[in-house]
């Protein structure tokens, strides 16, 4: 018997904005000492009032525009009740029955198929404290908690349970990471925990309509981790499901240095949140101008941008899915087109030439020497005949290294084709000269001698004749030879 899995994925979004979500602490703490971004309102002392952030209001409209959801016009926050050390308050402010977004959907290719993931709701809360255990002189089981990320502003995008294997999971991620990291309403930076997802699972027989008993893992930090636990639950479900036990909702942990599930709380021993509208804070009513202007505000977006590619750049699926991928490789691609660089040479140029050497010399895009005007400048030397392409990769490789144009590197160094007909004739000639047996070949009428003469010649000029030339005037200097024989 096999069972189908069923998928549905809960995602927290540190959103980009300058302050917190409900005071003017800076939601900046990376680099901050523990504890040093805080304040009366975020370290829940009591008779302080929280003020809406307008700027993550913003962002997480966007974020459901940009997702093809409704925009709710009336929305309400609400408090969730937990006890927990890293919630200093008490509870969280979130939204519960009326949260910002509703009804989008993400569409995602998988195994070359078009699938639609719905997006059931987006709301808007705030992040919690971070609880660091820690072993060693404070000894065993002791805590430390750092407010400094209490407060920031984070988006939870929760999925209808539309995917169906881990893979697909996983896609989904990618390219909701994708779209946000697009629209510029969140950094997108997994290591330092700004995307973190909850993800649900559940198996049903093949032969049933119903899904079954989910789990909920929480708190995952990466795609990876994401489909590893999905992969483990899996196997686990389907073995207990063969074995005919009987499963459960719950709660599991995922320890991914061991990399299993452990079981955390079942449903009986589920949270009661308590729920209710939050007594300090007014409903956020939207108007619809608003809603309009920032509609009128979104960027191309990922697919948008893959589709133009291919539709007006001519490139080929594979190149534009690669661009259309990454943020920073489609501004730049964007650039060297923007500045007069034909599309397919610069797709050519930065995909297989270079993003090669920026691997090997572990560079990035962001902070190579090669801006996409240097590099525009290099495509059109080549592009003009000026060098050759491989003259012009070996530019190239020294731009990297030096805040030299590829113009002035090619004067410098005389790498400029030799296009002087004079200069390759005599060299032509002399090339023959020096090579009577293969001018015996081509004269008795073997065609592959004429590429005996082409290495050497390109060889004597340290490759920088122009080869369409050098072949032009070989055949021509070869049928003078022919005439010479046959008069
Ligand atoms: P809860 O009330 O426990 O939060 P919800 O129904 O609100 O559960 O769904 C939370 C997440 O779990 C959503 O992303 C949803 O798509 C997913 N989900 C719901 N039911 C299932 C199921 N049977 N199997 C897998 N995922 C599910
Ligand atoms: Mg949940
Ligand atoms: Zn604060």
């Amino acid at each position: 018997m096999s069972y189908l899995p069923t998928i549905g994925l809960e995602t927290h979004v540190q959103l980009r904005t300058v302050s917190k979500m409900f005071c003017s602490c800076s939601a900046h703490y990376a680099d901050a000492l523990a504890n040093t971004h805080v304040c009366p309102v975020c370290m829940g002392a009591p008779g302080v009032l929280p003020v809406i952030n307008a700027q993550a209001v913003r962002f997480t409209i966007l974020s459901g525009l940009a997702l093809n959801c409704t925009i709710n016009t009336f929305s309400r926050f609400d408090r969730k009740n937990y006890p927990y050390p890293d919630l200093v308050k008490g509870y969280q402010i979130s939204q519960y029955d009326n949260p910002l977004c509703i009804h989008g959907y993400l569409d995602i290719t998988t195994d070359g198929e078009p699938h639609r993931v719905r997006i059931r709701r987006i709301h808007l809360e705030e992040d919690t404290a971070k609880l660091t255990h820690v072993t060693g002189e404070l000894g065993e089981g002791e805590s430390l908690i750092d407010i400094n990320r209490s407060g920031v502003p984070l988006m939870e995008i929760v999925s209808e349970p539309d995917l169906r294997t881990p893979q697909e999971a996983r896609q989904y991620l990618q390219a909701l990471r994708l779209v946000l990291v697009t629209i510029g309403v969140a950094s997108g930076n997994l290591e330092e925990g700004a995307l973190r997802f909850d993800v649900n699972i559940s198996l049903r027989a093949e032969s049933e309509s119903e899904f079954g008993a989910k789990v909920e893992i929480k708190n995952l930090n990466s795609f990876r981790s994401v489909q590893r636990a999905l992969e483990y639950e899996i196997a686990r479900q389907t073995q207990a499901l063969e074995q005919g036990q009987h499963l459960v909702q719950e709660t599991r942990g995922w320890l991914d240095d061991r990399g299993i599930t452990v079981s955390q709380r079942t449903k009986e021993f589920a949270h009661d949140y308590r729920y209710f509208p939050e007594p300090d804070l007014p409903p956020l009513i939207l108007s619809q101008a608003e809603i309009d202007a920032l509609r009128a505000s979104l960027p191309e977006l990922p697919e948008a941008r893959r589709q133009r590619l291919i539709s007006t750049a001519g490139l080929s699926s594979g190149d534009a899915s690669v661009i259309a991928a990454d943020v920073s490789l489609a501004r730049y691609y964007d650039e060297l087109v923007h500045n007069g660089a034909p599309p397919k040479p610069a797709a050519n140029w930065l995909l297989n030439d270079l993003l090669g050497l920026l691997n090997s010399r572990g560079e990035s895009l962001e902070t190579s020497r090669v801006t996409p005007a240097r590099l525009t400048a290099l495509i059109a030397l080549v592009q003009n005949g000026t060098i050759s392409t491989s003259i012009g990769r070996q530019v190239l490789a020294k731009m990297l290294d030096t805040d030299v144009s590829a113009g002035s590197i090619v004067a410098a160094e005389g790498l400029a084709q030799v296009s002087d007909t004079h200069a390759l004739v005599s060299l032509i000639e002399e090339t023959i000269d020096a090579n009577a047996k293969a001018l015996v070949d081509y004269l008795s009428g073997k065609e592959a001698a004429f590429n005996s003469f082409v290495g050497p010649v390109m060889k004597a000029t340290r490759g920088k004749a122009n080869p369409a030339i050098v072949r032009d005037l070989l055949r021509q200097a070869l049928d003078r030879r022919r005439a010479t024989v046959q008069s």
